[in-house]
């Protein structure tokens, strides 16, 4: 009998170790993040976590309670005592279903501000490290392979030309935007100014993990960026030897 070490560990069956995969999946706003790990995580029968959603639902809860955006040790607060739940698509944060309120201009602004506090990173980054314990994930956001999981067993970092990423999130009905020029280029602003304070925080900025595989998504359909990004876990789970998820 062996054991493997991974990132979040093994299940020993009699000789067979069976590996609970934790594969991160990194990238800027719009690369298709959400829709890509969702389906793999499918895929793999594992939990889909968006940590971005976490960022987003402490700043919505920030603001439903008034909280000041500049009081970061208020802003921990919340983020270590409020409940926060991702269930089958649905985001809940101390009993509310925010799940569409946190898609919208205000809370990206708000989520972008909150996810600069090191505090509130610190504890975020603890509750999504404890959801590993739970059995394998697939965990999209900006830092999971360079910080939260730097050990994942995979490390997808998904990218996107920026006019590209700009268009995507202009015709997405979560973000409530319709498609004009003139939203288009605001979307693009917005999405640059986010690209720059993702990139350029002291905590946890966005960059790609050394060790993680870069898929440029420019001029892909969503099929084919899912096919590569399954084949690519596969190669990787089956490298790493033992009885793989179905994939
Ligand atoms: O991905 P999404 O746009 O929902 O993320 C919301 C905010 O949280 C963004 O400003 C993003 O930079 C931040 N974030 C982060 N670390 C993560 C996930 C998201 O700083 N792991």
């Amino acid at each position: 009998m062996h054991r493997r070490s991974n990132a979040a560990g093994t299940v020993t069956t009699g000789c067979q170790a069976r590996i609970i995969p934790v594969i991160a999946i990194d990238g800027p706003s719009g690369a298709g993040k959400g829709s890509v790990s969702r389906a793999v995580a499918r895929a793999l029968g594992c939990r889909y976590v968006d940590t971005g959603a976490m960022y987003r639902a402490v700043a919505w809860l920030a603001s439903d309670r008034g909280l000041a955006l500049d009081d970061e040790p208020g802003v921990r607060r919340l983020a270590e005592e409020a409940e926060l739940d991702q269930d089958g698509g649905t985001v809940t944060v101390a009993g509310h279903d925010v799940t569409t309120l946190i898609r919208n201009a205000t809370i990206d602004a708000a989520a972008a501000r909150v996810a600069r506090m090191p505090s509130v990173r610190r504890v975020l980054v603890g509750r999504q490290r404890a959801y590993a314990a739970l059995g394998g994930v697939v965990m999209e956001g900006r830092d999971i392979g360079t910080t939260v999981f730097p050990n994942a067993d995979v490390k997808i970092y998904l990218d996107a030309a920026p006019e590209e990423r700009a268009a995507r999130r202009a015709a997405d009905p979560a973000h409530g935007l319709g498609r004009n020029a003139s939203t288009l280029s605001a979307v693009a602003s917005a999405l640059e100014a986010r690209d720059r304070s993702d990139r350029t925080r002291d905590s946890s900025p966005l960059v790609m993990a050394d060790d993680a595989v870069c898929v440029d998504t420019t001029g892909l359909v969503l099929e084919t960026v899912i096919e590569r990004v399954l084949a690519i876990v596969r190669r990787r789970l089956s490298a790493r030897g033992g009885a793989g998820p179905p994939v």
